[in-house]
């Protein structure tokens, strides 16, 4: 590990904050916080922080002594100034007099000490920044001091180590009683460069942000260092089958072994997301043949609990041939892991006072030999974020079993930080959205009613797949709903095309629970002279195509046994047909059929199917030009030519797609068809 200070950038991020007043220790303490949250050996998703000791006007333009400190969760990486919220220090200071300290105490001293009222709540461990005395302390869970210190001996290898340049703080919570402790070791030797938290990570501290930072790379270069040193090979190789199945065919077993019926709602599922990792070193990792010892052993630092929980969920090998098996184990494996974290609950929820709330048994980590690992989550980012410090573990736990062996801290500890409400705080309590953890595809997902519908899906919680053979549409039609939607070429007419985009879809989420099958277009032709090739060309994609979706969708919602939602855009034309309009009627009335089909046919397993008659929406098929060309046949405004229907009302892309998304929440409807299309009797199907 190398020092990433750059004297240009450094000068440049001075003159880039001093345009908005901020000053020079201000612009390096930002620079410096950025160059340690760029590393993910150093600092993972909101792990680690950083402080600078300060004047600052208050807001009536005293000037007060702060403490400037990166606030609760936030990423180092892409931190600004106000990143860094500015708390009174006397005030801060004052505290460490006290015997013990509430953490609601805690939090509204800090609130009221805040120079700016609305500013975010600063990092947990604040009290640690103010009472030791330097102006810049840095604080990371870098891997490889995690990998020295999580071991029995840890202490021992560091004191010989480091030589003196270090401090020794024994595993104390983060928290008040941290902060004291680590400052009465700190004042025991005041001329170390750092403090090493058994257990949790490292501390440094300097004159000037360039100080505090090398001193950090250059402990944790050491620590590098000692690890190449006199290593065992790990890990010895676990008997594995021949032929292990790939991510697509395990995900969705897994997706569904993870996942839990609503008690308050029948048909409801809680669904986790998951994301998908491997490596060399993460299959390295999950073949060992100890992965049940050193796999399970616990947290490689206190604050990935939240994200990981204590330990993972660990499967069985998939061997190809023998889905039903690893089905099997998988829901198995399931079952014991929630009995285990409720009776862990059970156990130290009495130890704490009988106090706390459990929180959800199902596990955030899954680890599968022969494949790689999975993060789970309620959302793509939460299972992103599990899944990240997952392969930090395994790295950090590799290399600690490479020099001895991986130790965590007890039961009790990884209770109390799971368990402390400033550490759920960083989860936030963001309203729960109807179809979160749900995966929905949304085929011509880079047309008008495509889109409009993936931006509803994704609006209700859903992560989303855009399908559409255009594969530019659907990546801009991804790109305008957020960074998690999924852009997938897809032609619907080529099996193998279809196949292929449900696989990717698996593997970026996990599985799928809804499928909005969309992708049409229009064939013209009076009926009775129509070229047959017309009919075909039109029955492939308006009709086949729906059902080749369908299927794909199908089998993997069986493998997930969760149930399922399949909605089909259908049109007016299939129960009222219009004039020269037959190739596109006549197979969009065997999709309104095969809607009730999959109804009959899939609902003894939960999947309901249902269609929306949408009629004269602007959109790839009824262009600008067709309206402009149809209206002034008809003598009518355009205005009056879309909106001529029962309401008087122009019916939009919009409409249809709150009438999909009314059908994907409506759990005891299956087999149903809504019309949006502003009244049309003719139209009307009973
Ligand atoms: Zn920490």
């Amino acid at each position: 590990m190398k020092s990433g200070w750059v004297d240009s950038e450094a000068q440049a991020a001075i003159d880039r904050y001093a345009r908005d007043g901020i000053s020079r220790d201000l612009a390096l303490r930002v620079y410096t916080t950025r160059l340690l949250g760029r590393d993910p050996k150093l600092v993972l998703h909101g792990g680690g922080n950083t402080s600078l000791k300060t004047t600052m006007p208050d807001l009536l333009g005293e000037e007060v002594a702060v403490l400037c400190v990166k606030g609760s969760g936030s990423d180092m990486a892409a931190i600004e100034p106000a990143g860094l919220p500015a708390v009174r220090l006397d005030r801060l200071r004052k505290l460490r007099a006290r015997a013990d300290l509430s953490d609601e105490d805690l939090l509204r001293i800090q609130r009221a000490s805040l120079l700016e009222p609305t500013a975010p709540n600063p990092s947990v461990e604040i009290l640690l920044h103010a009472f030791l005395p330097h102006k810049f302390i840095d604080h990371t869970h870098a891997n490889a001091i995690l990998s020295i210190v999580d071991q029995p001996d840890g202490e021992a290898i560091c004191a010989g180590l480091y030589d003196g340049r270090v401090s020794l703080v024994p595993y104390v919570m983060p928290g008040f009683g941290l902060a004291k402790t680590a400052a009465d070791i700190y004042e025991a030797k005041p001329e170390v460069e750092g403090l090493i938290l058994n257990k949790h990570g490292i501390f440094t501290f300097g004159a000037s942000a360039r100080e505090s930072y090398e001193r950090m790379i250059a402990l944790v270069a050491l620590a590098e260092e000692r690890l190449q040193k006199n290593r065992k090979a790990v890990f010895v190789t676990a008997q594995l089958p021949q032929a292990i199945a790939s991510v697509d065919a395990v995900a969705p077993i897994l997706r569904g072994a993870c996942s839990r019926k609503d008690e308050k709602i029948e048909g409801a599922w809680r669904r986790m997301i998951l994301e998908f990792r491997t490596s060399p070193a993460i299959l390295n990792f999950v073949n060992g043949a100890e992965l049940a010892r050193y796999g399970q052993a616990g947290v490689v630092t206190p604050d990935h609990t939240i994200r990981t929980k204590n330990w993972p969920l660990v499967t069985i090998a998939p061997a190809r041939d023998r889905m039903d098996d690893f089905k099997r184990a998988a829901q198995a494996a399931v079952t014991d892991f929630c009995e285990r974290y409720q009776a862990y609950f059970a156990r130290e929820n009495a130890r704490a006072g009988g106090i706390k709330r459990p929180l959800d048994p199902l596990p955030r980590v899954a680890l599968v030999p022969g494949l790689g690992l999975f993060g789970l989550g309620r959302s793509k980012e939460d299972a992103k974020i599990a899944a990240e410090l997952a392969q930090c573990a395994a790295e950090v736990i590799t290399d600690a079993e490479a020099i001895g062996r991986f130790e965590s801290i007890s039961e009790a500890e990884m209770f109390d930080m799971e368990y402390w409400p400033l550490e759920q705080a960083k989860l936030g309590s963001a309203a729960q959205k109807p179809l979160a953890g749900e995966i929905a595809v949304i085929t011509g997902g880079g047309g008008t009613i495509g889109r409009a519908t993936a931006k509803a899906f994704a609006a209700a919680g859903a992560e989303v797949a855009l399908l559409d053979c255009d594969e530019r549409a659907a990546a801009d039609a991804a790109k305008a709903i957020g960074a998690a939607a999924l852009a997938v070429k897809c032609d619907v007419t080529d099996v193998a095309c279809v196949r292929d985009a449900f696989a990717r879809v698996v593997a970026a989420f996990g599985g799928v629970d809804i499928v909005v099958s969309n992708a049409g277009a229009a064939w013209q032709g009076r009926i009775g002279e129509v070229d047959e090739d017309v009919l075909r060309q039109s029955f492939e994609l308006n009709f086949y195509g729906h059902q080749r979706v369908a299927q794909a969708a199908v089998k993997i919602m069986l493998a997930q046994g969760t149930g399922g939602c399949l909605l089909f855009n259908v049109s007016k034309q299939a129960v009222n047909p219009g004039p020269n309009f037959g190739p596109y009627g006549l197979p969009k009335a065997a999709t309104l059929f095969l809607v009730r089909q999959y109804a009959v046919d899939y609902g003894a397993d939960g999947i309901r199917a249902n269609a929306v008659n949408a009629d004269r929406i602007r959109s790839g098929l009824l262009t600008d030009a067709f309206i402009a060309e149809r209206s002034k046949a008809r003598g009518v405004s355009e205005k009056d030519y879309l909106s001529g229907n029962l309401l008087g009302r122009e019916v939009t892309a919009d409409d249809v797609a709150q009438a999909f998304l009314h059908q994907a929440l409506e759990l005891k409807t299956t087999g149903d068809v809504t019309t949006v299309d502003g009244g049309n009797i003719a139209a009307a199907l009973r």
